[in-house]
Formats: C-alpha cells, sequence, structure tokens
C-alpha cells in the first residue's frame, strides 16, 4: 500500500499517520525526517540540500526528488508506504509518479484529510501555552482546569502569535491555494479520497481503515 496523505494544518494529519503506521506495518516518510536522514548521513543530494539550506534558501525540486527516490528506493519501504509533506507542487507530484514507474510501482491512495476553513480556524485559534513549562491547551478540545491557568504548575496561560485568527486564516488561504491543484491532479488520476477529518479523531481512523483495508 502506498499512500499519500494530505490535510490542512490543523487538519489532524499528524494523528492520523501515527494511527496508520500503529496499525500497519509501513514507514512513516515525512520530508523532514527524509532531509535529515539524508544529511546525516552525507549523501551527495544530502550535502547538496544542505549547503541550499545552510544559505536559507529554498532546495531545488531536482534534488528533494531524488532525496524522495533514494528514500522510497530503500528496502523498507518496497511493500509500502505513507508519504507526508510530499508532494507540495503538481510538478512533483508528476516527478513521483516517474518515480514509481521507475520502481515498477504506483501511488494507491491520497487521502485527503478535508476538514472546512471555519473549523480549522476554530482548531488552530483555540491554542494556549503555559508561560512556565510550555504545556499546549485548547479552549474547546483540551481545556485547563481553570481558565487560562496551567493545571501543572499554575502558570498562565498565553496564545502565540501565529494562533491569532488573522494570521491563522492567511495561513490557510495560502496552504488551500497551495493544495488544490494537486487535489485536481490526483482527482484526475482517480485516486484521491477525501475523509471527514470534522469526526472524532478515532471515527476519522475508521473512515482511512476501510480505504486501507480495500487495497
Ligand atoms: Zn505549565
Amino acid at each position: 500500500m502506498n499512500i499519500i496523505l494530505m490535510g490542512l494544518p490543523g487538519a489532524g494529519k499528524g494523528t492520523q499517520a501515527s494511527k496508520i503506521i500503529k496499525k500497519y506495518p509501513i514507514p512513516h516518510i515525512s520530508t523532514g525526517d527524509m532531509f535529515r536522514l539524508a544529511i546525516k548521513n552525507e549523501t551527495e543530494l544530502g550535502i547538496q540540500a544542505k549547503s541550499y539550506m545552510d544559505k536559507g534558501e529554498l532546495v531545488p525540486d531536482e534534488v528533494t526528488i531524488g532525496i524522495v527516490k533514494e528514500r522510497l528506493s530503500q528496502s523498507d519501504a518496497k511493500d509500502g508506504f505513507l508519504l507526508d509533506g510530499f508532494p507540495r507542487t503538481v510538478e512533483q507530484a508528476e516527478a513521483l509518479n516517474g518515480i514509481m514507474d521507475e520502481l515498477g510501482n504506483k501511488i494507491d491512495r491520497t487521502i485527503n484529510v478535508d476538514v472546512d476553513e471555519e473549523e480549522l480556524i476554530n482548531r488552530l485559534t483555540g491554542r494556549r501555552i503555559c508561560e512556565v513549562c510550555g504545556t499546549a491547551y485548547h479552549l474547546v478540545f483540551n481545556p485547563p482546569k481553570q481558565e487560562g491557568v496551567c493545571d501543572l504548575d499554575g502558570g498562565k496561560l498565553y496564545q502565540r502569535e501565529d494562533d491569532n485568527p488573522e494570521t491563522v486564516a492567511n495561513r490557510l488561504e495560502v496552504n488551500m491555494k497551495q493544495t488544490q491543484p494537486m487535489l485536481d491532479f490526483y482527482k484526475e488520476q482517480d485516486i484521491l479520497v477525501n475523509v471527514d477529518g470534522s469526526k472524532h479523531i478515532d471515527d476519522v481512523f475508521v473512515e482511512i481503515d476501510e480505504i486501507l483495508q480495500d487495497l
């Protein structure tokens, strides 16, 4: 089972990824991990990627795609993988199809954890952090026992600059614009499945699990 997992910030993609790899013996391959590994192992591509990152520049597509190819060629990904954070553009999605062709394989499903914008804004703006210990709370999903106060040490809870409604809305807008062409791309290939991410975490996973069991 070769899976791509997609979802906007706050959709719960990370939570679902952990649930998937807990049940299925496939590696969770995220872009960040791939880069870290290539850099740590000092592969030729890893060294190239690092030189761009050190300069604060964007790693060019050919390097990124090369790193993805190296990772997907490893033996633990032979019987399946969960790809997370890649591709980010239609160009990368096309390159990924090329890699899969070369490996004599294909992407089986792109699973999109779908949550509407208003709900995402609610989720993302509800986060509060303890100024003493850094514990994260959520006004709706994980509220502290006493409003505005950390359960653990009585520290004051604050909202991060990044979590204010305007910043969150902007961030989502940028993400949606980036994501839509890829959703269209995978829809055209007939492998896109949208799951309803507004439901309870466990119910979202039931929906994903049904898709995976059919593969
Ligand atoms: Zn605290």
